[in-house]
């Protein structure tokens, strides 16, 4: 799986082919001051007291932003449209410093690839468990292991696969060998006949992300931690978590998206940026983990062979069916068997809840509907099922992109600030790890050239958005969907 390529590549050649259309269409503030050495901070704010009341004005921006957290998707959506752009001029620094908001595979491959670029970073994640996102694993117990989102990834893109070689050599990733495919209602199965190669972290996906950063020496990690405030402030950002202070930084990386990302953004002087952030559409998928004491009734054509999971055609209330016990510990006799479950997405979105606060009445309905969806799928009758030892619902309301604007990242020079994340390119882990790089690479560009040549680096600022297509958890090449956008970058990127 080992092919050359030049990292450096990944941004440079596609900033030629991104017209120059910022300067045009935004009118812009300007926001000097070097340092904030000396100053007080104002642990609300997240900004110098001193200098915003005592000293010069820093600032020109005409409304004063005040945190948006709580507020209606109404105002969310008037904010983001008046804000003004914010432009930092102060120089960069010699030694600058990248916070990434975000902890899933994107924000974490855009840190790594910063240190290989020499550039520091401070990674903030919310996760209480760990690391990674939409690569969560739930371990109840040892026996007891489920991937609760990402599943297993494929690889298309060569720089993709040169990383993937180096985490299998590492031991975070092994190929699973079991067979997948495609099961219709009433449990006709059709394995992938030569599927490409399947890549699953050992203990799960969560292994993966926090595994990922265990080598590096210039990425520090804040977790769990929600950044709620973003403010320029004196050449820098300023980030807070609910008024504690959490840092200053030369520039921001987005490594994430939906809700609070929209919400992050309305208030931030980026309203380039916010408003891409807006135009994205975002599907709704349930899981459900179940474990079982006695294996699943397989049909026919899935009995005897390690079966793995499949895709679920013709069912409404669920798309994917995953055996977690055979897929880690290869194991389909012993128990307990712990399979994931999803939901279609248009399931997911006509039994929409607050993902926060699932209601006991709808968390028991839609277990039931999916369990059902399961006997369906395998063709053996409603209700037949031996009751679950375990189960566990959870929604993701913000689980796959639904549209796209086709590009590795996006990058506001003059708010020194970017965006990554798989919807950039896809719906996949591998589209969220290259875009991650993407990003780094550009904004270590960006910061080499000293923040003097704007103009140059302004990246996916007004690309328009297409559809996606693919499986309700995403796109893998070579499993019945292409994703176009990946081959197409590896030509645009040079790779
Ligand atoms: C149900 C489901 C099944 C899937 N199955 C597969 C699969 O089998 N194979 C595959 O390749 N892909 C699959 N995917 C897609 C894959 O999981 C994603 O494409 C990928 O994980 C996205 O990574 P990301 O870095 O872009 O975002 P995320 O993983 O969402 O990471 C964003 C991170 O930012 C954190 N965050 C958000 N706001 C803040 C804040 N204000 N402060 C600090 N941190 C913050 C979040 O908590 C999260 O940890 C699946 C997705 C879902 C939902």
């Amino acid at each position: 799986m080992h092919t050359a390529c030049n990292h450096h590549l990944l941004s440079s050649s596609f900033i030629l082919q991104i017209p120059n259309k910022f300067t045009k269409h935004h009118s812009v503030t300007v926001f000097t001051s070097p340092t904030t050495n000396g100053n007080i901070l104002n642990p609300i704010l997240g900004c110098s007291k001193k200098s915003s009341m005592d000293g010069p004005k820093k600032t020109t921006r005409k409304n004063p932003r005040r945190s948006s957290y709580g507020s209606s998707r109404k105002s969310v959506l008037r904010k983001t449209f008046k804000q003004e752009q914010v432009t930092f001029t102060a120089p960069i620094s010699e030694d600058p410093v990248v916070a990434i908001i975000g902890g899933g595979m994107s924000g974490l491959l855009c840190a790594l690839q910063l240190e290989k670029r020499g550039v520091r970073s401070t990674v903030f994640d919310t996760g209480i468990h760990g690391l990674g996102g939409r690569m969560g694993t739930r371990t109840v117990d040892p026996s007891m292991i489920f991937d609760h989102a990402a599943q297993f990834f494929t690889v298309s893109n060569p720089l993709f696969s040169e990383l993937v070689d180096d985490w299998s050599h590492k031991g975070y990733v092994r190929e699973s060998l079991g067979v997948i495919g495609e099961l219709e209602a009433g449990g006709d199965f059709l394995p992938f006949p030569s599927s490409p190669p399947r890549y699953i972290a050992i203990n799960g996906m969560r292994t993966l992300a926090d595994s990922l950063l265990s080598q590096s020496s210039m990425v520090n990690v804040v977790r769990p931690c929600w950044i709620s405030s973003i403010e320029p402030f004196n050449g820098m950002w300023h980030l807070s978590e609910n008024g504690k202070h959490r840092g200053e930084f030369d520039a921001i990386v987005i490594a994430h998206n939906g809700k609070c990302a929209n919400r992050l953004l309305s208030t931030s002087g980026l309203p380039l940026i916010a408003r891409q952030m807006k135009r994205l559409d975002l599907s709704s998928v349930w899981a459900l983990l179940a474990a079982f004491e006695d294996p699943l009734p397989l049909p026919p054509k899935a009995a005897g062979i390690p079966f793995e999971g499949a895709f679920v055609k013709g069912i409404d209330s669920i798309s994917w069916i995953g055996n977690n016990t055979q897929k880690l510990f290869n194991s389909q006799n012993e128990g307990p068997h712990c399979w994931t479950i999803f939901s279609t997405s248009s399931f997911g979105k006509r039994h929409k809840v607050p993902q926060e606060n699932i209601p006991n009445a709808t968390a028991e309905k839609v277990k039931g509907l999916m369990l059902a969806g399961v006997e369906n799928a395998l063709g053996v009758p409603i209700g037949s099922l031996k009751k679950p030892i375990y189960t566990r619902v959870q929604l993701w309301g913000a689980a796959l992109p639904t549209n796209s604007p086709g590009i590795p990242c996006i990058f506001d020079p003059l708010g020194r600030a970017g965006i990554c994340g798989d919807w950039l390119l896809g719906s996949s882990l591998e589209a969220a790890a290259l875009s991650g790089i993407s990003l780094a690479n550009h904004t270590a560009d960006y910061l080499k050239s000293g923040g003097s040549r704007p103009d140059e680096f302004a990246v996916g600022l007004h690309d328009e958005f297409q559809p996606l297509d693919g499986h309700d958890i995403g796109q893998f090449p070579g499993l019945e969907s292409n994703n176009k956008d990946i081959h197409e970058a590896q030509l645009q990127l040079g790779v």
